[in-house]
């Protein structure tokens, strides 16, 4: 647990959204880039709970809750709170093959089941979790995965959809020869593409 007292000590915050005027301008991403403090800060709330709810993909009464993929998310908030990003970044991995997918677009269940919501508006996680792997391609720390060997297997994968891609990704570690199949123009799943489903 960074800082005992985090919780406490600050509210959460995130960067304010570009403009609508200044959205419709072109299309690059209406989030602004959160400044290290302010993540330095958020990772600062998260109480290490005896209990993560917020990593512990589960379901109740039929509803998702906690992270899907299990995200390692106590660890990487106390290493973002300490300014260990490329520890942080090793974390995330470990669970996640696109942080910097589920970063944006996830609707965040974690959040949905951090205990400090409970008494408080919860951690910021994947506000975190997008800065950790935008960290992670500026410093030039994401890098091909190669297998130490191959095992001669063929893998087919169909649809290209991050599940589709995240399997191909963990087969081709360990050594499978991997062909991504998918029906669009593109890879990247349906709602990426715009194809039929
Ligand atoms: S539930 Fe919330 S406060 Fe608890 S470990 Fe997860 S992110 Fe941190």
């Amino acid at each position: 647990m960074g800082k005992p007292t985090g919780f406490l000590e600050y509210p959460r915050a995130l960067p304010p959204d570009r403009s609508c005027e200044e959205r419709v301008e072109d299309w690059q991403e209406f989030h602004r880039k959160p400044p290290p403090e302010l993540l330095r800060e958020q990772g600062a709330r998260c109480m290490d709970c005896g209990t993560p709810f917020c990593h512990t993909g589960i379901l109740v009464s039929g509803m998702a809750s906690g992270c899907p993929v299990n995200n390692l998310i106590p660890e990487w908030n106390d290493l973002v709170y300490r300014g260990l990003w490329r520890q942080a970044l090793d974390r995330l991995q470990r669970t996640n093959n696109f942080p910097e997918f589920t970063g944006r677009v996830c609707p965040a269940p974690c959040e949905g089941s951090c205990v400090l919501g409970s008494i408080d508006p919860p951690v910021t996680i994947k506000l975190i979790e997008a800065a950790i792997a935008e960290r992670g391609w500026e410093e030039g720390w994401i890098v091909p995965k190669c297998p130490a060997a191959r095992t001669g297997k063929k893998v087919a994968v169909v649809g290209s959809g991050p599940a589709g891609l995240a399997a191909a990704a963990q087969l081709n570690r360990v050594g499978h020869a991997v062909t991504v199949f998918e029906a669009a123009d593109r890879p990247g799943g349906s709602s990426c593409t715009g194809s039929p489903t």
